[in-house]
């Protein structure tokens, strides 16, 4: 039955035999809830009621007239939990629930996506285990105890380099013991078919909103959308209702770390190159072996040595184009939107603010209307850019 999920040559289902049918099970559920009244009414209801929807679309004047450009944001940062991320975390736990699953599972770097999941099962009462590197539960106690307060029994991984990646094993593997019971909750638009094409259209919502939105204020479509891009949820999100329209120019931006050009980047699209990892084909960070490097990056949301197999393909086919900027470059982005319109990103929306900033200094590009997605906020980035920035 698995057939789609192919984006030209990338995507796919590369995983072992034993978990097909569990993705079988899951895609057909996907296919028959999304169309179903009864799920569309509780999750829009969960959507508005509980995870705040719809965000504004807000004019960041400040921001535009320093930049000389028309600047809009997506406020995908006022959602609780402080990102998009919850939006799939509402949508695949309410599918999990209509297909009886009792358990859900996840694994998350730094906590985010742990913390969107174990909200989620306390909403709807689905016990919750979060598998999370040894290294990132160290480093991250504040979110590890608000998945526990959520209920959420947070697993330690001590396997590998004890980071998102080895998280991401031991989850396959306990998916693939607990198949009955259990819903892997994967937080992106990566791993096997159907999750990218099921994130996806998750996070549709955003582009949705924004193209109505746009067109209520400015009676024209915008000439640049650009997000960040991890595993590429947010951007696929906001991107998705204007693929169609060949005039909007599509820019994502990764996370270069300290140096794009090293082998320590998070820049997938920009440095990576064809491979498979966590199930699809993609462009992936590796070396000559096909060994994975780890991927840097000081957001945690982007430092990820893979990405989602259709932002290769958008990559491939020109639709998209990709960069990446830097730490530095992303700390002073997280500084520009804080002074000038009192918005403090998360570090991850801030590597699009970064990129807005280079955009706009470009003559041919002044007085273009952008919208920039604001993924998530930056309380919880705090502690590590009063450390690098010195507040
Ligand atoms: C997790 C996260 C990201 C990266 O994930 P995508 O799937 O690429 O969107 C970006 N921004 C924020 C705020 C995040 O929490």
């Amino acid at each position: 039955m698995i057939s789609k999920g192919k984006f030209g040559k990338f995507g796919g289902v590369f995983v072992p035999e034993l978990l097909i049918p569990a993705l079988e099970e899951l895609e057909a559920a996907y296919l028959k809830y999304k169309d179903d009244d009864e799920f569309n009414n509780e999750l829009n209801y969960y959507l508005k009621e509980f995870a705040g929807r719809p965000t504004a679309l807000y004019h960041a004047e400040n921001l535009s007239k320093k930049l000389g450009c028309k600047i809009y944001l997506k406020r995908e940062d006022m959602l609780h939990t402080g990102a998009h991320k919850i939006n799939n975390t509402l949508a695949q736990g309410l599918l999990a629930k209509y297909m009886g699953k009792t358990r859900l599972i996840a694994e998350t770097g730094a906590g985010q996506h742990g913390i969107a999941t174990a909200v989620v099962g306390a909403l709807l009462g689905i016990p919750t285990e979060v598998y999370m590197g040894s290294e990132d539960v160290e480093r991250q106690k504040l979110n590890v105890f608000r998945m526990e307060l959520s209920n959420a029994a947070v697993l330690p991984v001590e396997s590998g380099s004890r980071t998102l990646k080895d998280a991401i094993n031991e989850a396959m593997r306990d998916w693939i013991t607990n198949l009955k019971t259990t819903h892997y909750l994967i937080g992106s638009t990566m791993g096997p078919h159907p999750y990218p094409t099921m994130v996806k259209y998750f996070q549709s919502i955003i582009g949705q909103e924004t193209k109505r939105q746009i067109m209520e204020k400015e009676g024209r479509l915008p000439d640049t959308i650009m997000a960040c891009v991890g595993g590429g949820s947010n951007a696929l999100g906001i991107f998705s209702e204007f693929i169609g329209d060949d005039e909007v120019e599509l820019v994502g931006v990764e996370g270069g770390g300290h140096d794009i050009k090293s082998h320590r980047t998070g820049a997938t699209l920009t440095m990576g190159t064809e491979g498979v990892l966590h199930g699809s084909l993609s462009y992936v960070l590796q070396n000559n072996d096909g060994q994975i490097n780890e991927a840097h990056s000081v957001s945690a949301g982007l430092d990820y040595p893979g990405v989602g197999p259709e932002h290769a393909y958008l990559k491939d086919t020109s639709r998209a184009c990709y960069d990446a900027v830097t730490d530095q470059e992303a700390l002073e982005g997280f500084r520009l939107l804080s002074k000038t319109e009192g918005i403090i990103p998360a570090l991850e929306s801030a590597h699009a603010i970064a990129y807005a900033k280079k955009y706009a200094e470009k003559k041919e590009n002044k007085g273009k209307i952008i919208i920039i997605n604001l993924s998530g906020r930056g309380d919880k980035d705090m502690d590590l850019v009063s450390r690098q920035i010195g507040g």
